[in-house]
């Protein structure tokens, strides 16, 4: 477990820090620790990434809900944590063994009509 420091997209102040294997989707406030002991919670356990906003100022911290920024962005360089990367190696694993299946699915033979009557009809008069 590493405590990871994040970061504003907006104005790239370092806002708090983070177990990073803590951080996944969807993001929720309890996924964020205060950056220093002594600093007051950066935001509210229950705030979902649609109502996370920046202890300075009003706007969202993260502009994409995927990606954190986990350190401090230089020209060119914006340090981030994607964190759809994991989803889809554990997506690709689950569905390996499906497509090695053939693609008929077992038919099941269907129920017979059994309460279905007929009344029996003369065609012609
Ligand atoms: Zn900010």
């Amino acid at each position: 477990m590493s405590l990871i420091p994040i970061y504003c997209d907006i104005c790239c102040e370092h806002i708090a820090n983070a177990e990073q294997d803590g951080l996944r989707l969807p993001l929720m406030g309890a996924m964020f620790q205060p950056r220093e002991a002594g600093f007051p919670h950066p935001i509210p356990d229950e705030a979902t990434w649609e109502f996370m906003r920046c202890p300075f100022g009003p706007h969202r911290p993260f502009i994409e809900e995927h990606l954190i920024q986990v350190g401090p962005a230089t020209p060119g360089n914006r340090p981030v944590l994607d964190l759809t990367a994991d989803e889809v190696e554990l997506e690709t694993d689950e569905e390996q063994p499906e497509s090695n299946e053939p693609d008929m699915e077992p038919r099941q033979p269907q129920a017979q009509h059994t309460g279905e009557r007929r009344p029996k009809r003369r065609g012609r008069n």
